[in-house]
């Protein structure tokens, strides 16, 4: 989807983390499935 972007864990390289317009905006964070790696971006 348009605004989405997805990239790979900074920390293990491992996982694709994807992340949606909307949660970059709320700052939401993510979490590695890989490692339990969490930023906000
Ligand atoms: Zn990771």
């Amino acid at each position: 989807m348009e605004g989405d972007v997805s990239f790979m864990c900074p920390k293990c390289g491992k996982a694709k983390i994807v992340r949606t317009k909307h949660e970059r905006k709320l700052a939401t964070q993510y979490t590695c499935p890989e490692c339990g790696f969490t930023g906000p971006n």
